[in-house]
Formats: C-alpha cells, structure tokens, sequence
C-alpha cells in the first residue's frame, strides 16, 4: 500500500490550521519526505518518527522556499544522529541544485552539526530520475522559480504500481502546467495559491485523473464562501476534487 500524508497544506503565510508544504510518502517500510516546511520536524517527531525502527530515508525538495526547507537541517541532524543502522543505504538529502549544499551543510555547521556527523548522509542534486528500488520519480523542472533564477520541480512518483504527481508550486500564468504527464495518475497533488484558479479547471477538466488534491492553500479558501466557490469551480470536473488537511492520509 501507497500511503501519503499531507502534513502541511498552507503556503508561505501560515494559518491556524494548516502548516507549511511537507508530505509524507510511504510505501513498504520505507519513508519520504517531500518538501520540509515547518513544522514537520515536529509533526513527524510525534508520529513516531526519528526512532531506529521508524526513520526517513530520504528528503526531497521541490524548492528552494522557506515554506519547502524551513525544517530541513533539524530533520536532517536528527536523522544523521539516529539512523545508526550502517547495513541501510545513507540517507538521502536531495536539493534541486548543487549550489544548494553548501549553504545547508554552512548552517548546519554553525549550529554544531558538523559535517563528520553526515558520514551515513548522502547529499544529491534532483535528478531527472531519482530510483531506489522502491520508488521511482521523476523531476519535472517547471517555472515557478524562472525568475529568480533558480530550479523548481514537480515530482512524478511510481510505487507499488500506482502513478502520482506532485505539483510542488507552480508559476503564475499556467504556462508551466503539466497537462498530459499527469494523464492515468490515481492521484495528483496540486498546489493552489500562484495561478488563476478559475482558468486552471478548464484545463484540468481535460486531464485524465482519477483524483485530484489540493494543497499550498491560500486563507480564502477556507472561508465558508472560498468552500463554496471552491465546490461550484470543481463541480464539473470529471474526477473527483478536494483540498487536504494538515494531517490527512491518503491511501492508494
Ligand atoms: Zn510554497
Ligand atoms: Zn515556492
């Protein structure tokens, strides 16, 4: 069983009750973490993890935003020290550009996780293919850092069989939308704060998705009057639609 939990649905402002972008991916007895906004570290903390039989083997990051990294170096310190299992492959840090390890490993340093506790770490930059045997995903560069310039990806994730995408955010103007590669998932992750909403679902609404979620949710969503709009702009979608919660787990 696929097994996926949206930990943080908010975007960068957070709100009482959604947290920043981090999603959790299960599958056999192994853990991903896709994107580490805060406060998955805590999140995780309390579902157990960080403990020799229940640890992370790899974190992914769509971005570099605060809102997909904030938490990062705690979870990996955490890890570095726990994961004491040697006959386990390292644990995976994978960061969209080279140019991003430096900077992590600096912080991490000057806060006294130094780089000879990351023996059993492996630093990697996304790449277009990243497999372990359990999972495979592949890096789709989109645009919503175009500007800066700087890498951001979305995911598409094979396991166990079933096909799902994960935006990660996206650029303003839909000229990054994915279309066809999100074609035959069972699900697909989808941010909802940088593009027009409204014109998305035409272009969704010819995509074919057996479920849609939406996460990266701006507050007026979550006003009884965002819920209804939300309701009506969704409802002739040919597959269902909903927005995650903090914490819901997704089953495939
Ligand atoms: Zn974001
Ligand atoms: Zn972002």
């Amino acid at each position: 069983m696929l097994r996926i939990t949206t930990l943080g649905t908010s975007h960068g402002r957070l709100t009482p009750r959604r947290s920043h972008t981090a999603t959790l991916v299960q599958t056999g007895n192994r853990n991903y973490l896709i994107d580490a906004g805060t406060p998955s570290f805590y999140t995780l903390s309390q579902m157990g993890f960080f403990q020799e039989k229940k640890m992370l083997d790899a974190v992914l990051i769509t971005h570099c935003h605060l809102d997909h990294t904030n938490d990062l170096p705690l979870i990996l310190a955490k890890v570095a020290h726990a994961r004491t299992d040697e006959t386990l492959p390292p644990f995976e840090v994978i960061l969209p550009e080279a140019r991003d390890i430096p900077p992590l490993k600096m912080w991490c340093d000057i806060n006294q996780e130094h780089e000879k506790y990351f023996h059993h770490v492996h630093f990697g930059v996304m790449p277009q293919r990243f497999e372990d045997g359990t999972i495979e995903l592949t890096a789709i560069a989109n645009k919503h850092l175009a500007h800066e310039p700087a890498a951001s990806f979305s995911f598409l994730l094979k396991a166990e069989g079933k096909k799902i995408f994960f935006s990660g955010d996206v650029c303003g103007d839909l000229s990054d939308f994915p279309g066809e590669k999100m074609d035959d998932c069972d699900a697909v992750f989808y941010e909802m704060t940088h593009y027009p909403f409204e014109q998305s679902m035409e272009l969704f609404r010819r995509r074919k998705i057996k479920r849609l979620i939406f996460q990266h949710i701006w507050e007026e969503w979550d006003t009884p009057e965002g819920r209804a709009k939300f309701a009506r702009l969704t409802a002739n979608l040919p597959f269902p639609a909903e927005m995650a919660e903090d914490g819901t787990e997704y089953c495939f």
